[in-house]
């Protein structure tokens, strides 16, 4: 039965992180999967998450029985608050709401489910480069018309906007397209408020309906306001969409796969068609979500202390992460190497697209032990103290070789 079943490629990021797991050198860094790490280089529970988790294991009202289908309530209100503000008119009209996820990879592949089953949209495009799972699980779900933006200008290390509205304006109208909110991935490089502007005028006059991919809110800033600033503003010029939203940065809740899709509607008339056609698709593919990270994340943002910690460990990430963007390229400039390096300091979030080509990346992990994927993406947090004199070294023989 099983003999010709051929073996499918490996995925990269879990690769590396097993070829790093393997490797004894002692110098070794591994600078590809996308989690966040101390100055030790460890990962982090953030303290208001251990203190919540211990008040949810000794509470003799928690049991374990199933959810809903589409979750814990006061985790999907809390995080599409949490996304839209608390001042949203689309909130305050009844416009929106969210329903619970598995992280952010699940509220993708549902809301793929619906636009494709329930809207028949056939059509996504998304940036180039981008996360590569968004294609995967758009072509899972059966979109046949699976197209790439351009975001990136690989030679001047910026946003390539001129390129990203040229190719959207080709896009057919109903088009799904696919919008990173905040912290773009891989490149780390956003667009301004005033492209955004462009990008939102373009998207209304060609009626494309923008989803977006929301894994790194507060995470990115160190303020869950601004991260979301570009979801609110399209919200604000009355686009119908869709939100993705992730709570495994910004929570460190990697494993327990908290996530909220959030939809946005043009009158809240629609809701209850909407909700029960979720309902069908999340009974079919899971039936329903894990409790756990969604009590933890809903006790923290309902609770307001609780919610005032995570803001202050939120801060502490990004302003670790931002300190070893700047020091990476101080360190880079002061050993001379060629190139300009600004553009680490200009990305925000987890990840930088250094700009290191594909034999550069080899001579790293080679030579160096120093574990990044084939496109140059770093994750910013495998730096440190300890050993970002090492990397920034092997960078520049790796250039300069
Ligand atoms: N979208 C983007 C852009 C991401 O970087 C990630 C995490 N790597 C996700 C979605 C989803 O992550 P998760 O399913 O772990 O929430």
């Amino acid at each position: 039965i099983f003999a010709n079943v051929p073996k499918g490629p490996a995925i990269e990021v879990f690769a590396l992180t097993r070829a790093f797991q393997d490797d004894a050198s002692t110098k070794k860094v591994n600078l590809s999967v996308g989690a966040y790490r101390t100055d030790a280089g460890q990962p982090w529970v953030l303290p208001v998450v251990r203190k919540t988790e211990v008040g949810i294991a000794t509470d003799e009202l928690i049991n374990h029985e199933y959810l809903p289908v589409t979750g814990l309530e006061s985790f999907t209100r809390a995080a599409t608050e949490l996304v839209l503000g608390s001042e949203s008119k689309a909130l305050k009209e009844k416009r929106a709401f969210g329903v619970q996820t598995i992280s952010g990879t699940g509220a993708l592949r549902v809301a793929a489910e619906f636009l494709h089953h329930q809207l028949k949209r056939q059509t996504v495009y998304y940036s180039n480069p981008t996360w590569e799972n968004h294609h995967k699980i758009f072509a899972d779900t059966g979109f046949t018309k699976l197209h790439s933006y351009r975001y990136w200008d690989q030679n001047k290390r910026q946003l390539d906007l001129e390129g990203m509205l040229a190719d959207l304006d080709q896009a057919p109208a109903e088009s799904v397209i696919i919008l990173h909110a905040c912290a773009h991935n891989p490149t780390g490089m956003d667009p301004t408020h005033e492209q955004w502007k462009q990008i939102a005028d373009l998207m209304e006059r060609k009626k494309l309906f923008p989803l977006f991919d929301s894994a790194y809110q507060g995470f990115a800033s160190g303020d869950p306001d601004l991260d979301a600033w570009a979801i609110r503003y399209f919200v604000d010029r009355g686009f119908e969409l869709f939100v993705c939203q992730s709570f495994a940065k910004n929570f460190g809740l990697y494993c327990e796969r908290a996530g909220n899709l959030t939809i946005v509607q043009q009158s809240g008339a629609t809701r209850d068609m909407i909700h029960s056609q979720l309902t069908l698709i999340i009974r079919g593919l899971y039936s329903n979500p894990p409790a756990y990270g969604a009590r933890i994340v809903s006790k923290v943002l309902n609770t307001p202390d609780l919610r005032q910690e995570w803001m202050e460990s939120i801060k502490s990430m990004s302003s670790r992460i931002r300190q070893m963007r700047k020091l990476l390229r101080d360190k880079l400039v002061a050993l001379g190497t060629p190139g300009n390096w600004d553009h680490i300091v200009n990305q925000i979030g987890m990840f930088s697209y250094t700009g290191l080509n594909e034999k550069q990346v080899g001579v790293l992990i080679k030579d160096y032990h120093i574990y990044l994927l084939k496109t140059g993406r770093i994750n910013m947090c495998g730096l440190n103290t300890g050993n970002i004199d090492y990397v920034a070294t092997a960078i520049n023989a790796a250039v300069t070789s």
